[in-house]
């Protein structure tokens, strides 16, 4: 049997390469990339996907928050408009549950493509070109069976997983770069260790839409991420304050660290709340790297940090535990 990676999240990326044409105005390039690791441990071969280069897709238009808009971009027939609705108010849900919960506006505008396979491909990559007067701020891809539902649990589990993780955390991701909020890792330049923080943040955001729209999808990642055990861990505990955007890590390794942030920042998040302590970073310039953060942290909480990891290794215990069900 096949393994699926559970942390296709780190692997989604949206570029902003722009390519510049005589005469034409600048293209965007975003791309994605879903990986699996097949039974003997390695990373099977991507199939490539090229939606632009489909003949069989319809366009449907829905607006979000503000002016903005999402657009679906799909393969499913023209029967299947009132599934692509509800996938479209989950979506604009999304938008308002980032905004809300951040204390930032969500900016930009969302195209989805929705692909219907018999076969969904393990692994593949996607690349499109966009014209860049466009407005998309996320531009995403998923695969779906053909008659699967295109929301709640019973979903195809690529387009749950996007649009109830991978859209939320995303969208984390932009709001907190929109203002300054910490130093943080670029490319391959040496790391300022604030990761914990970004992705603490962004997961946070995702498990607590999903609470929101799909409960048993939240448990799904708290278990996915190893909630319950991971701050036990001292090779974690000790590895956390170091990730790095650039290191190389086992997979199952760089899973667990996004666990262990999401709990640090549950931990954070339940005496000061979200919008108050960005405002809080904003207000240092963004200026903060991983060790003045982490002070930052213990000085805001009025914990150690060895005392934090300590209650959020059992937070962590009791989120998994048979019937516990919320917070
Ligand atoms: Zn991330």
């Amino acid at each position: 049997m096949f393994r699926i990676a559970v942390f296709t999240l780190c692997l989604l990326l949206a570029t902003t390469q722009v390519v510049v044409a005589d005469g034409a105005p600048p293209a965007r390039i975003f791309s994605q990339t879903g990986i699996s690791i097949g039974p003997d441990g390695k990373l099977l071969p991507p199939v490539v996907l090229d939606p632009e280069g489909r003949d069989d897709l319809t366009e449907h238009r829905f607006p979000l928050t503000g002016d903005h808009q999402l657009s679906l971009r799909t393969n499913l027939p023209g029967h299947r408009s009132a599934d692509l609705r509800e996938l479209a108010g989950v979506i604009s849900r999304c938008y308002g549950f980032v905004a809300t919960a951040t204390g930032r506006p969500v900016e930009g505008d969302v195209l989805l493509y929705i692909l219907s396979y018999e076969r969904i491909p393990r692994a593949y990559s996607f690349r499109v070109e966009l014209d860049g007067s466009d407005r998309w701020s996320q531009v995403r891809l998923a695969m779906v069976e053909p008659d699967a539902p295109l929301s709640g649990l019973a979903a195809s589990s690529h387009l749950r997983r996007l649009i109830y993780g991978t859209l939320p955390h995303e969208l984390g991701h932009q709001l907190i770069d929109s203002r300054p909020t910490v130093l943080h890792d670029v490319g391959s330049r040496p790391s300022h260790h604030t990761r914990w923080f970004t992705e603490g943040v962004c997961e946070w955001l995702a498990v607590e839409f999903s609470y929101q729209e799909c409960p048993p999808h939240a448990w799904r990642i708290l278990r996915d991420r190893h909630v319950d055990r991971v701050l036990h861990s001292p090779a974690i505990r000790e590895r956390l304050t170091r990730w790095a955007q650039s290191g190389r890590l086992d997979a199952e390794l760089e899973n667990d660290l996004y666990g262990a942030s999401l709990l640090v920042m549950r931990q954070w998040l339940q005496s000061r709340p979200l919008p108050e302590l960005l405002e809080h970073l904003a207000r240092t310039g963004g200026a903060l790297d991983g060790p003045a953060l982490q002070a930052y942290f213990e000085n805001d909480t009025d914990l150690t940090w060895s005392d934090a990891l300590d209650i959020a290794a059992r937070e962590g215990r009791r989120l998994t535990a048979p019937r516990v069900t919320r917070r």
